[in-house]
């Protein structure tokens, strides 16, 4: 499946691992109708050696290994981009590397030890990781960081039929397994959650994506993103030219952030990075988007809107 997926990959822009692709500063829900502000650090570096079906990230990655000290060098600038308003002691700091941080040709063991010591003034740090990479390493990470760890990892679908055949070579036993021996080991989990995978009915689509999120929860999980399956790795596109697959609408990203908000089990956010590509109703699209920042800022459902053109 690798090769498969692969083959139908356009070039991708080299990747400079001296430097972060980007940073982002947002303000985070976390809990009982608050926010807190959060820095994400974009990481250049190696890519996953996963091959997921519904995957983009690989085009923000490098040919070859991370070399050693990069990390640690693009974490420092990252936090440097930061002006003096934000306070270290509130601030969450997200380092997502486009691959899996305990994964070491994405980011060398070798630099552990100056990573957790640019992290030590934060109170929370989450990094992204497979399942199948909750290994030593990232429990003694966590057991060293001066701040909390969170880890978040892609459950993805509970659908079984599903899950077997996005090529993400993990199963819920694995994602259970994970999220338990973190939190044994007092670490926190982030769930994600896909919206409208490939080999699943759009129909079905919204309904798979709230069970997961409480599957999510049920496994402990502190915050759960839910994030819709995009366009534009290739191999997606195929599908979609195929009739095979169909990106979700923006009424369906509403309808389960609301649904999961419903559960009310935790903090629920969907993912609205490149949210504009969801757009297809001229009449409903604006406020469907608004909604849609509302409730992850509030936490509360929103009322979605009826809309002749859709409706009908
Ligand atoms: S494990 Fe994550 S980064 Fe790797 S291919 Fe799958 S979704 Fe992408
Ligand atoms: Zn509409």
């Amino acid at each position: 499946m690798n090769t498969q997926v692969r083959a139908t990959r356009t070039p991708k822009p080299v990747i400079d691992p001296s430097r972060p692709l980007d940073t982002l500063l947002e303000a985070e829900p976390v809990g009982e109708g608050k926010r807190g502000p959060a820095l994400t650090i974009f990481l250049a570096g190696a890519e996953c050696p996963y091959t997921c079906v519904f995957c983009d990230l690989w085009k923000y990655t490098t040919d070859g290994p991370t070399p050693e000290g990069m990390i640690p060098s693009q974490i420092e600038q990252g936090i440097q981009s930061l002006g003096p308003e934000v306070d270290p002691a509130m601030l969450r700091i997200k380092l997502y590397n486009a691959s899996n941080f305990f994964e070491s040709r994405a980011v060398p063991a070798s630099d552990d030890a100056a990573i957790i010591e640019l992290l030590a003034p934060y109170p929370a740090v989450t990094v992204e990781n497979h399942p199948r990479l909750t290994n030593e390493r990232c429990l003694s990470f966590g057991a060293k960081l001066d701040g909390r760890l969170e880890v978040a990892m892609g459950l993805e679908t509970i659908a079984p039929h599903t899950l077997a055949r996005l090529n993400k070579r993990t199963t819920l036993e694995d994602f259970d397994r994970a999220a338990e021996s973190l939190i044994d080991h007092d670490i926190d989990v982030r769930a994600f959650v896909l919206l409208s995978p490939p080999f699943q009915a759009a129909a079905e689509a919204v309904e798979w994506s709230v069970r997961s999120v409480e599957h999510a929860f049920d496994g402990g999980a502190r915050l759960v993103a839910i994030n819709p399956v995009r366009a534009g790795n290739g191999f997606m596109d195929d599908l979609q030219a195929a009739g095979e697959w169909t990106p979700p609408s923006l009424a369906q990203v509403e309808s389960a952030l609301s649904g999961a908000l419903h559960l009310e089990r935790g903090i629920v956010v969907a993912d609205l990075w490149e949210i504009e590509r969801f757009r297809s109703c001229p009449e409903c699209d604006d406020v469907r988007i608004s909604n849609l920042r509302a409730m992850n800022d509030t936490q509360e459902p929103a009322t979605r809107p009826s809309c002749a053109r859709c409706d009908s």
